[in-house]
């Protein structure tokens, strides 16, 4: 079988490192924002340049607390992608605003700068574009509408860490951006776990609070808070893969170069760089007219394929009242015909020419 991602390869690499740093915590029983939770926010911060990284419980929680500490609130829009993950409108909802999903370019699979300036309302108060599939959304023009038209900028970074954009990090453009450490991003940990990163002494001050229950100083609530701290175990995880994200974001694009060298010709698309940042394929993603034949074939061989997303946001049942008469052509047809193939660290040329190969067999027939 040829998962879609392969941890266990991955852990078997750094096992004696993560081994020992559970070790050292469980001994020592430093369990809640000890000090593997603040050495790993300071090299994250570092790593990303960027002033402040604050651990939190998720991904959907950084950009829930991000959006809270930006003053994002009730009656507030925010324009954002319908072609992502539940969990970026979720936040949206959580601090009592509207999601006003735009439609996306047809290569990049990103909200476009043009789409975003031409949904902007008097009730308009940020833009959350999603860097998708590990390519970045075209933050320099993006920030400039945002700059020109007083928004926040609030990046979704789930699945970009270690992306760039003229050499500058994603998550290092906004107002504040939210990270995922899901099992399967770029950076995962071994559970769940999330980062705000954030340049305002102001806005971090706040997130630091409202992850731990409104409280700066222990026993003192200033505001209701929620309880959403990066665990510390996870945390030793984080520092030992951090160190070597550049490595593995350097094989995920060696492979998805590789697929996309071996699947040239054939009547698919193969994902497209738009050349404004460096893509870290979080996802390998194809658009195929004959998706249904090709993921079967996959599945006879015993490789994992998958579909991000089938159902597009604004034609989930949870928005499906609330975007009624919303029209989003390019993002329904990309998400008739998109299809992800297995991609990460420890996935070999061997595994890419095999799946390739099963995919010519289909489409050349
Ligand atoms: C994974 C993901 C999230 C949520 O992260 P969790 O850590 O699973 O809560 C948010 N947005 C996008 C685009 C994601 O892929």
């Amino acid at each position: 079988m040829i998962p879609m991602v392969n941890l266990q390869a991955q852990y078997a690499e750094i096992q004696d490192e993560i081994v020992g740093g559970f070790s050292e915590t469980l001994n020592n029983c430093a369990f809640i924002l000890g000090p593997n939770v603040q050495a790993f926010e300071k090299e994250a911060a570092e790593y990303l340049g960027v002033k402040h990284a604050i651990g939190c419980a998720s991904g959907t929680d950084a950009l829930h607390l991000a959006l809270l500490a930006e003053g994002i609130g009730a009656g507030d829009e925010v324009i954002t992608s319908a072609f992502t993950f539940i969990a970026t409108a979720e936040a949206i909802k959580y601090v009592g605003a509207t999601p006003v999903f735009v439609d996306i370019d047809p290569g990049s699979f990103n909200i476009t700068p043009e789409n975003i300036e031409k949904a902007i309302t008097a009730k308009t108060k940020a833009v959350m574009p999603v860097h998708l599939f590990g390519q970045p959304a075209d933050l320099p023009a993006i920030k400039a509408i945002c700059d020109k038209h007083g928004l926040k900028l609030i990046e979704d970074c789930a699945q970009s860490f270690g992306a760039t954009v003229y050499n500058k990090q994603t998550g290092s453009f906004g107002n504040a951006a939210g990270f995922s450490f899901f099992p399967s991003k770029n950076l995962g940990c071994f559970g769940d776990g999330g980062l705000v990163t954030t340049d305002s002494d102001a806005t971090a001050a706040k997130v630091k609070q409202y992850r731990n229950h409104g409280s700066e100083v222990r026993y003192y609530h200033d505001v209701i808070g929620y309880n959403s701290r990066l665990d510390e175990l996870q945390a030793v995880v984080l520092r030992a893969k951090l160190k070597r994200i550049d490595q593995y974001n350097a094989a995920r694009r060696h492979a998805a170069h590789l697929y996309s060298e071996l699947l040239a010709g054939l009547p698919l698309t193969t994902p497209y760089e738009d050349g404004i940042g460096v893509h870290v394929y979080h996802q390998y993603t194809l658009l195929c007219d004959r998706r249904d034949e090709v993921m079967k074939a996959l599945q006879e061989q015993q490789i994992a394929s998958a579909i991000y997303y089938p159902v597009p946001l604004h034609q989930q049942n949870v928005f499906k009242a609330e975007c009624a008469g919303v029209s989003l052509p390019v993002t329904e047809s990309v998400a008739a015909r998109c299809m992800s193939l297995p991609i990460c660290a420890n996935l070999s040329d061997d595994n890419v020419h095999k799946i390739a190969g099963v995919i010519r067999g289909v489409l050349s027939a």
